[in-house]
């Protein structure tokens, strides 16, 4: 492909889906443990939502953000009605996660009138300056980032980073600087690698934003619709946000979408703010939409991403004997395999992980790198068959070769070609406490 400029894609052409599976022009079925990084909830193909999208192209008419649809208020109030805690009840349409985070950047600093946002390092949060400024570092290419936001380790026993210094830290900060508007992070940390906070991290944060007058956001663009074996991954640590950003599951991938779900008092200090997204719930992407949420509610997917997320675990778990797996770990059905040279160093080793995910691929399993991780994010009505079948290709693809040699570009005849995640060498700095970017 000589035109299309996607840095990032492999050599796999896909045709279509089905289920939890995805096929290629030549009849190629892959398993697919990906579904779009968290986008695929409730699998390919649903007949719901195809049957929506037919019905809503028939209307043939585009409705601007100045004009009223009254079944986007509808959603609206459903979105608020099951999303996490009891703050949450307004909600900003938009047509991406990167734009539902500009948004909840904007918010917070119009209803605070402060400027500084705390987020944690490491964190993804979408490719729009104001979300590649708060997220994590994507390189000196694009400097300088938007000011105003500051830092913070994320957690974590493996890389030494303990919670309870970033808490410290993160009091340090709120007590010393009053123009901090928000906290933003997700509340698992999906893009760093299926990373599961400990269970008092976020809702000491909470705690600590409500006591300085702090707004506490959270991004479940990732994690939201199931993902996390909860409706939303907040509800895991009891959270109940300020300003909720949505994408990614909200739509399935048969639309785009986004949502910033903000609470009254907010919307109400948001008069004038730049927040006109004129493809922002359009008629055939709310249709889907609606149609996948509706899905999603209906089969309670949640509650499969739980058990079938257990049972993908703890099969996968044994790989921690390998010298060159780290942890495997993760929630519902958001896991990962980090990867490290060998089992005395935690440097990570990209051509490893680019060579075991290709390897995968031929042996028709989908799965993606995310930092120094394999990353397993399968549709969320994964059964315990096909979750057995590609664990079942993992452990072959680990075993073929042993204790896992570096370099493993032999792996797949020197198709070990993407570049690293951190071609800058910036990313994902461990075990330092950083105070401010
Ligand atoms: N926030 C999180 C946690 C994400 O994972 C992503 C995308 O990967 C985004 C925001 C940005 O979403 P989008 O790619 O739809 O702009």
């Amino acid at each position: 492909m000589k035109h299309i400029a996607l840095h990032w894609s492999r050599p796999i052409e896909i045709t279509h889906g089905e289920g939890c599976h995805l096929f290629g022009p030549k009849g190629e079925r892959y398993l697919d443990f990906a579904a779009g990084w968290c986008v695929g909830n409730i699998g390919w193909g649903r007949a719901d939502v195809r049957e929506a999208l037919v019905k809503e192209a028939e209307r043939g008419t585009y409705i601007p953000p100045f004009l009223l649809f009254s079944p986007w208020d509808d959603f609206a109030k459903m979105l608020c009605d099951i999303a996490p805690g009891n703050r949450l009840q307004r909600v900003f349409p938009c047509a991406s996660g990167s734009e539902a985070v500009e948004f909840a950047i904007k918010c917070a600093r119009a209803a605070t009138g402060k400027e500084k946002i705390v987020s944690i390092y490491e964190v993804y949060h979408g490719h729009t300056y104001g979300a590649a400024s708060l997220g994590r570092n994507n390189g000196a290419a694009i400097a300088p980032y938007v000011p105003g936001f500051l830092k913070l380790p994320m957690p974590h026993a493996l890389h030494g980073v303990r919670a309870e210094d970033v808490l410290e830290k993160f009091a340090q900060m709120v007590e010393a600087d009053a123009g901090i508007a928000a906290f933003m992070t997700e509340p698992v940390w999906s893009n760093a690698g299926s990373i599961v906070p400990p269970a008092a991290f976020l809702p000491e944060i909470e705690k600590l934003c409500r006591q300085h007058g702090v707004l506490f956001i959270m991004d479940e663009v990732a994690t939201g619709f199931g993902r996390c074996g909860k409706l939303f991954a907040s509800e895991l640590w009891n959270l109940s946000p300020d300003i909720l950003c949505l994408a990614k599951g909200l739509t399935g991938g048969y639309a785009t979408m986004g949502a910033t779900l903000v609470s009254e008092e907010i919307f109400k200090k948001t008069e004038g703010i730049p927040s006109y997204s004129t493809f922002g719930w359009l008629q055939t992407d709310f249709a889907a939409t609606k149609a996948n949420v509706d899905v999603l509610l209906k089969e309670k997917l949640w509650e499969n991403a739980k058990t079938v997320g257990k049972y993908l675990l703890a099969e996968l778990k044994s790989l921690e004997d390998l010298p060159c797996v780290a942890e495997v770990r993760g929630i519902g059905l958001l896991l990962a395999i980090e990867i490290v040279r060998d089992a005395s160093s935690s440097s990570p080793d990209y051509e490893k992980l680019s060579a075991l995910c290709d390897a995968c691929a031929a042996k028709g399993l989908i799965i993606e790198i995310a930092g120094s991780s394999l990353f397993l994010s399968p549709p969320l009505i994964l059964t315990k068959e096909l979750a057995a079948e590609g664990a079942a290709i993992i452990h072959e693809v680990f075993r073929s070769y042993g204790a896992c040699p570096s370099p493993f570009v032999a792996l797949c005849d020197g198709r070990a070609s993407r570049a690293p995640r951190d071609p800058d060498g910036q990313d994902g700095e461990m075990g330092t406490l950083r105070g401010s970017e």
